[in-house]
């Protein structure tokens, strides 16, 4: 062991061992891992090993696609077997819901470019695996690329591709303790101290308490998990081939092939949490004891759907630990706050998404930002509610739980809630609010009669009417909108200005006034699409997306200048947006500040009956519209005075479902569909607010690249689809003439234009106005044309009554 070395990686399972790879693969040499006890002695080693191809993240899937055409790369590079068996795999369909929702998720893995997958009848899926019954499955989706590999000999290929590469393997030494430096950190180790600049955290199953060494509470905790291995099964020892992997998500088992007999694994209802606070340091490479009773229920539906289990005898149990976030997505980047301190943990699969965290953790690390859109993978997803204990283990166990269960689009799930609530929620839920939640927040969905319940649907739900009324409100005379879910910064100080005009590509506001922004990053990717607001006395806001709250805290902090105080105000301010033709009115009785005189995309304070709010003339709705900025303490006081002064002009409460249908009308992109950070501003449409004129800006050489260049592959348009109960949500391919042409990046019902519309992502040379293509909406084929854009109000009179 060096005194010193560029980067320090905690941990030696396959995801720490992957970092360590591509870290040395791209060029960052000195480099090393340092291990507790031996390479795979956390989760790694009993793993079951295999990788299938499903991810309800398409960008993770992409990644996951990566990570298996990796293994025989570095079985190549380092000379160790991988011990692959690429045996393809089934995912089966038990329900009619499920067997539609299945062949979405074929459409959407067509959609990112993974083609070597098909759907199979019952039949076919029976030939393809004879030792299953097919009773009850009513289809499945066959992927070639799936199977299984050897899990100790896959960490030891890594780790020798990257000691071929220069890295070292440190092993037999715990880490004891980090402290950071000027320039890096400090660790302690049972060997000594080393310094380095960055250390990564892929500490798995310890993983909580490496955190908690540089003070950070990761959400993250270890659950138990079970698979059996059976003796030698003469039905299988007399095949010719290999059975597939196969996943049946209505019996929660997953079952390959293991020697001559099965591996059969098994994700409970009935869940258990193990150490939340870490593994025992002492924990060696042991077992824990299996529960047969607790899985007694999802074993019998396993044995129904391999019948040769039945007769088989149990070779081997293995009931081990491996860890979970609240989503199950893991936690990969730099954590907020701890300059050099990175995460590599919560890697549920790490032998199937390892490849793809070490690959975006080492561009991120020495690049700055990683190729791929990451977000769903970002430690900066969460915020500082998740580190709560309770949060953490009703969220991993609902994940957990609901692994194999289906969840429907509009499915609201409880664990973690209601956890943070504007002062205003319960009079909003006495008023019939459904809530939603972002980022820990509850939100309003829609209003809705006493004891409506929404039925869960991959299709237009029964919520649909009641939505569409919502809508028709806004258009047509006034809606109240609970904006608490929206982030707000604060910037100011003598350095604002010039920060803020280098961080954002467009011109700043002037006093009084605000203006739409979009924020790159230096490759020219997106960033933000924020609102920043010019209060006119030296102060300034960002407002932008709720859940992106750490996340753009993280990247402002990284790009701070002196002379800069920089707020993050969210959890002081909030309030309400007024959005429809009677808005003004509603503004007009509560205030004797010049309402009338402020125009649209201004800005200034008003006194809004007995509240001195902070008011913005804009709406996302695409309407007259204001909204109404008060201090937490005034959210139920000021909702009150706008019902009441609102009540003559027919005033009614919306939630963001309506919104989205609204700004669906008007096609006003949203971040994660039709802004993300994989995404750049020729292609979203987002250069329309860049201001080439202006100096310097964070991203201007790339995005003047882009402009002056061939131009982006792809363009953002409007379509309208032919739907008939379901609308596209996104991911779904776009076709012409049967191929492949663009996907969809959002979608839904335009009830006040009265059709299904959605915004997609089609190839520039097609992209033009009344192109006739096909887009698939829960796997049925429809006819669609390109539209042009803001099929409500194209000219945009209605916002600037
Ligand atoms: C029963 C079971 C079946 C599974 N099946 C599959 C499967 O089929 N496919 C799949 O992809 N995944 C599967 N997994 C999950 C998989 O095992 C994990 O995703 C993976 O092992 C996580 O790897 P890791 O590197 O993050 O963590 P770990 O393997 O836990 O490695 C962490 C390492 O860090 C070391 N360490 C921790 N703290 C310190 C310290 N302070 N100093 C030095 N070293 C330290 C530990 O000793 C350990 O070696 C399964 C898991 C279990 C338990």
């Amino acid at each position: 062991m060096k005194s010193h070395y560029r980067v320090v990686v905690i941990g030696g399972g396959v995801v720490g061992a992957s970092v360590l790879y591509h870290l040395a693969k791209f060029g960052w040499k000195d480099v090393c891992i340092i291990e507790r006890s031996v390479l795979t002695a956390g989760s790694s080693w009993h793993a079951a090993g295999g990788f299938h191809a499903l991810n309800a993240d398409p960008n993770i899937a992409a990644l996951q696609a990566y990570t298996i055409d990796l293994l025989s790369e570095i079985e190549r590079e380092s000379g160790q077997s991988v011990g692959m068996h690429m045996t393809g795999g089934l995912t089966l369909a038990g329900t009619p819901d499920r067997w539609e929702w299945l062949q979405s998720a074929y459409r959407v893995f067509q959609s990112i470019g993974i083609e070597d997958v098909r759907l199979v009848t019952p039949e076919e899926a029976g030939e393809l695996c004879p030792v299953m019954s097919t009773e009850g499955i009513l289809g499945g989706m066959w992927a070639d690329r799936e199977g299984y590999i050897d899990t100790t000999g896959t960490v030891h290929a890594y780790a020798g591709a990257a000691k071929k590469n220069g890295a070292e393997v440190i092993e037999h030494n715990r880490v004891l303790e980090l402290h950071q430096t000027s320039d890096g950190w400090q660790v302690v180790t049972e060997q000594g101290t080393v310094t380095c600049e960055h250390v990564v955290n892929a500490g798995g199953l310890w993983a909580k308490q490496v955190g908690r060494m540089a003070g950070i509470e990761l959400p993250v905790s270890p659950l138990e998990h079970h698979y059996l291995l059976t003796e030698t099964i003469p039905e299988i020892a007399a095949l010719d081939g290999e059975l597939p992997l196969v996943v049946d998500l209505e019996g929660f088992t997953y079952m390959r092939q293991d020697l001559k007999g099965m591996l059969l694994g098994i994700y409970e209802v009935n869940h258990k949490h193990w150490m939340m606070d870490g593994a025992p340091w002492e924990y060696g490479i042991e077992l824990l004891q299996e529960d047969i009773d607790r899985i007694e229920h999802e074993l019998t539906l396993g044995f129904q759907r391999y019948p040769v289990l039945q007769r088989a005898g149990v070779r081997n149990w293995v009931n081990g630990a491996f860890t979970f976030s609240p989503d199950g997505n893991p936690l990969v980047g730099p954590v907020p706050g701890k300059r050099g301190y990175w995460s590599a943990c919560a890697v549920m699969a790490g032998f199937l998404q390892g490849g793809g965290v070490g690959k975006s953790l080492a561009e991120w690390m020495i690049h700055g930002e990683p190729e791929a859109d990451v977000y769903g993978m970002d430690v900066a997803r969460y915020g500082p509610f998740a580190e709560n204990k309770q949060y953490i283990k009703e969220t991993t166990g609902q994940f957990y739980t609901r692994r194999f269960v289906m969840t429907y689009p509009n499915e609201q799930l409880p664990a973690g809630r209601p956890l943070r609530m504007a002062p205003a929620h319960d009079a909003m839920t006495e008023a019939g609010c459904v809530w939603g939640q972002s980022w820990g927040l509850e939100v309003p969905l829609y209003f809705a009669p006493t004891g409506f319940e929404e039925t869960p649907s991959l299709k237009r739900s029964n919520a649909f009417d009641i939505v569409g009324t919502e809508c028709r409100q806004v258009r047509e005379t006034v809606g109240l909108l609970d904006i608490a879910g929206f982030s707000r910064f604060e910037v100011s100080g003598d350095g604002a200005e010039a920060w803020l005009d280098r961080m954002m590509a467009s011109k700043l506001p002037a006093a009084g006034r605000a203006r739409l922004a979009p924020m790159l990053s230096p490759e020219g990717r997106l960033k933000g699409d924020l609102t920043v607001f010019n209060w006119g006395d030296g102060t300034w806001w960002i407002m932008g997306s709720y859940y992106l709250r750490a996340w753009h805290m993280r990247w402002f902090r990284d790009h701070l200048d002196a002379g800069v105080d920089l707020r993050d105000i969210s959890d002081g301010i909030v309030g309400f947006s007024l959005s429809g033709p009677r808005s003004r009115e509603v503004m007009q009785r509560l205030t004797d500040g010049p309402i009338d005189a402020l125009p649209f995309m201004g800005c200034g304070s008003f006194d809004v009956g007995l509240y001195r709010c902070k008011v913005g003339r804009l709406s996302v709705a695409g309407e007259l519209g204001y909204e109404v900025h008060c201090g937490a303490a005034e959210h139920i006081g000021l909702r009150r005075a706008l019902l009441e002064a609102g009540a003559d002009s027919g005033i009614a409460e919306y939630g963001y479902n309506a919104l989205l249908s609204l700004r669906l009308e008007k096609s006003f992109g949203i971040w994660s569909a039709e802004f993300t950070q994989g995404y750049t501003p020729g292609m979203t449409g987002m250069d329309r607010w860049i201001a080439w004129d202006k100096g310097d800006f964070v991203g201007r050489e790339a995005a003047i690249a882009e402009r002056d260049g061939t131009g982006p592959a792809q363009r953002l348009v409007t379509l309208e689809i032919d739907a008939k109960d379901a609308d596209a949500s996104g991911f779904e391919p776009i076709w012409e003439n049967g191929s492949r042409v663009g996907f969809v990046t959002s979608g839904g019902y335009g009830y006040t234009v009265g059709k299904s519309l959605a915004m997609a992502l089609v190839n520039t040379e097609l992209a033009e106005v009344g192109r006739s293509l096909t887009v698939h909406v829960v796997g049925a084929e429809r006819a669609a044309r390109i539209i042009p854009p803001s099929p409500y109000d194209p000219e945009g009179r209605a916002m600037r009554l």
